[in-house]
């Protein structure tokens, strides 16, 4: 699930499985799909 948080007055949207931030809702939401945070070697 793709969380919505504020950081530096900037809008984040943050993996819930795995924690990783993305600036975009798209970007986090196309990662969420993938995500497994079994395999950590998605992460870039
Ligand atoms: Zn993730």
């Amino acid at each position: 699930m793709v969380v919505q948080t504020e950081r530096d007055d900037a809008t984040w949207y943050e993996c819930e499985t795995c924690g990783m931030l993305f600036d975009e809702q798209s970007a986090a939401a196309d990662h969420e799909k993938h995500c497994d945070d079994s395999d950590p070697s998605y992460i870039q």
